[in-house]
């Protein structure tokens, strides 16, 4: 049997790569304990090997391995599945709709979906606290208007996020800068009990400590980047990895989409010491909502 940890593109087309290979895989994921009729819960389900769907013996509900799931909603074989969630987890810098259509061989519109689809299952739903000494920063993604020069980021979108010191990131897509939003993010996702968050000199910042959560800014407008062990280089790290791959992979992410880009570099550099990465993800795409094409592209 595998192990997880040896995943890489050779024991993934080796142990991955024919339909009843995946299907038995997940099998074991969705069910560890055994197979139960999702109807009735009955144990009793045998596996009817011509219609390729289990049979409850009590309610005589048929169904497949993959029905309701995300992975069932596509006529896209299960190993293509495989390999683009493998693909899309693996790559540091993300990869575009483009390649993810070149190297499983789908449609343009097909990859775009399935991308979309899996960024969308690796989000983690439950709020997760960055605790400990805390980085956060802002930066504003987008594309530079003609004329405008540099520094102008009227049609830019602001990203904010906090970074754990040597753990966990959140990232997300703010409305702005100001103190409102700032301070809303920060509560949100940091833990109450945070020992100390450490900022640039934005005036924004300003107020967040208290009496158990300590403040402290660098002035990066005096050149200031690091005093002692105040600095945000680690958060500044994730920002031109989010920048890498919106330029090396995306070439141009929409503002609407955004969100979900940071959902996949979020999943990615948070599980980036998890050996078993791979197989998570699976097993968050098999509780994963279903989502609509519909909705993908009529979402603002
Ligand atoms: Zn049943």
């Amino acid at each position: 049997m595998l192990k997880e940890q040896e995943i890489n593109l050779v024991t993934l087309i080796e142990y991955f790569g024919s339909e009843d290979e995946c299907r038995n895989h997940l099998r074991k994921l969705r069910w560890p304990n055994g197979v139960r009729c999702l109807r009735c819960d009955s144990d009793e389900v045998p596996w009817l090997k011509e219609q390729k769907k289990h049979q409850c013996k009590s309610c005589r509900y048929q169904f497949s391995v993959t029905a309701g799931t995300i992975f069932h909603d596509t006529h896209l074989p299960l190993w293509k599945w495989y390999l683009a969630v493998y693909l899309i987890v693996e790559a540091k810098k993300g990869i575009s709709a483009n390649q993810l259509k070149r190297t499983i061989a789908v449609s343009y519109k097909t990859a775009w979906y399935l991308a979309h689809r899996i960024r969308a299952a690796l989000k983690q739903v439950d709020a997760q606290h960055v605790k400990g000494i805390v980085e956060v920063d802002e930066t504003f993604v987008g594309g530079e208007v003609e004329g405008k020069g540099r520094g102008y980021k009227g049609n830019k979108t602001v990203v904010v996020g906090a970074m754990q010191r040597g753990g966990n990131i959140c990232l997300q897509v703010v409305r702005g800068t100001d103190r409102e939003t700032l301070h809303g993010f920060i509560r949100e996702n940091t833990a109450g009990n945070t020992e100390a968050i450490y900022t640039d000199e934005w005036p924004a910042y300003r107020g967040i400590a208290d009496e158990d959560t300590k403040h402290e800014a660098v002035k990066h407008r005096d050149k200031e980047w690091t005093r002692g062990d105040v600095h945000t280089n680690s958060i500044e790290n994730v920002w031109s990895l989010l920048k890498r791959s919106i330029v090396g992979s995306y070439h141009q992410v929409s503002a609407k989409h955004l969100d979900a880009y940071l959902d996949e570099l979020e999943f990615r550099f948070n599980n980036r010491e998890n050996p078993f990465m791979f197989r998570d993800a699976l097993c968050k795409l098999l509780v994963a909502e279903t989502l609509p094409y519909e909705k993908l592209i009529t979402d603002s």
